[in-house]
């Protein structure tokens, strides 16, 4: 089951690591640090030589791997071709080759026009089956990495979606004759571009701190009381973002639509039914994978400590922007966002995952709806409203 990023270490337990460069601290030398980074920028774009950006995370994460250190229990780059089997290899390297060429020809418009380094995907070999993924600039790079077990994670996942005859009641796919990889993949590539578009996010609303102090987003914590309330409204921002932009492309790219309807063994016709599918689908990969990633944390004080806001509100969130989605471009119908629907969606996708207690859910949904819960609620939305406005 899930091994996420442990923490026996103090100084792992945020997730965001800062960690200034030790000639920072020495007075004049940060002119210095800043110089040399802007020669090798220069360098770079000059010099016949190019260092590649997998050969600079490579060395970064086994320069940083021994004890307590931001990549304790990371090995390096993942060496594709030695991933078994060879359909798992496969699929990782078309991922990693489809996350690039979808970061390099990133729109103009969906970065909002923000200036960025140029991005880099990868995924990292690691001990003790460590599930994460992260969003760091580094030496001239905006790098995106996942472990090789969130992989299999998500695979294992999504799996057991396609399995799932609740599931496939919903997809209205029970009984016919069904591709099950079909199903299977159309829900893997779904739930893994959500998590590349929430860490694609921290680098286009400026999370990430720039390229001279390392600062590493992990996602999925052991410990996630060394955080705050702005940290948390960076998650709902990069889980909101990120679902905007896999709708659009859900509902606007014709090959997209096309291909995840036929994936789900439906006629690729654009139709309110195919429409309603595809939104469908998007929510039962969207909670499955956050109720994969639950922790429980029922004490009022925690809330405002965390790293990411407890699930319900995420996935409350996630459907507020799934329907302001809806109200611009008209999909579906504002009734189709009825509470009823909600309940029914996430226990069907919280079904096939074990252990992800009934009683959690409960315990977090009675904090939440506290005089206290509430309180925390607003500020949290305050904040998130604040950061908003000031990115505008
Ligand atoms: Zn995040």
């Amino acid at each position: 089951m899930l091994v996420p990023c442990g923490t026996s270490c103090p100084a792992r337990a945020s997730s965001v690591i800062l960690r200034e460069r030790k000639s920072r601290d020495v007075g004049g030398e940060q002119e210095s640090v800043q110089a040399e980074t802007s020669r090798r920028r220069s360098e770079r774009r000059y010099n016949s030589y190019v260092a590649h950006p997998d050969v600079i995370l490579h060395h970064l994460i086994t320069s940083l791997n021994g004890p307590c250190q931001e990549f304790e229990g990371y090995v390096g780059k993942l060496d594709l071709d030695k991933v078994e089997p060879e359909s798992f290899r496969d699929l990782l390297k078309f991922q990693q080759q489809n996350a690039s060429v979808a970061l390099s020809l990133e729109g103009y418009n969906a970065s909002g026009g923000t200036e960025h380094p140029p991005y880099h995907f990868d995924f990292l070999e690691v001990t003790r089956g460590i599930a994460n993924a992260h969003a760091f600039q580094h030496d001239g790079f905006a790098f995106i990495v996942m472990t090789q077990p969130l992989g299999e994670l998500l695979l294992n996942l999504t799996f057991d979606l396609s399995q799932s005859p609740p599931v496939r009641q919903l997809f209205g796919i029970s009984a016919a004759p069904v591709d099950r990889d079909g199903v299977h993949l159309a829900l893997f590539q779904l739930q893994f571009d959500f998590l590349l578009g929430h860490e694609y996010t921290h680098h286009v609303h400026r999370h990430c701190a720039p390229d001279e102090t390392l600062a590493v987003r992990a996602e999925f914590l052991q410990e996630e009381e060394d955080g705050s309330l702005e940290q948390q409204a960076q998650e709902l921002d990069a889980d909101g973002y990120s679902s905007y932009l896999l709708l659009a492309n859900l509902l606007q790219d014709e090959n997209r639509y096309a291909s995840v309807l036929e994936g789900l063994g439906h006629a690729a016709h654009r139709s309110a039914a195919s429409d309603e599918l595809l939104f469908t689908a998007f929510f039962v990969v969207v909670l499955n994978v956050f109720c994969a990633f639950w922790r429980n944390r029922t004490e009022v004080a925690a809330l405002y400590k965390l790293v990411h806001p407890p699930p319900p509100v995420r996935i409350k969130n996630v459907i507020q922007v799934a329907q302001m989605f809806a109200g611009q471009n008209g999909p579906v119908e504002d009734s189709w966002f009825q509470s009823s629907r909600f309940t029914e969606l996430f226990r069907t996708a919280a079904a096939t995952i074990p252990g992800s207690g009934r009683q959690t859910w409960d315990a977090q949904i009675a904090l939440l709806r506290s005089p206290e819960g509430e309180r925390y609620a607003q500020a949290l939305f305050d904040k998130f409203e604040a950061a908003r406005k000031k990115a505008e």
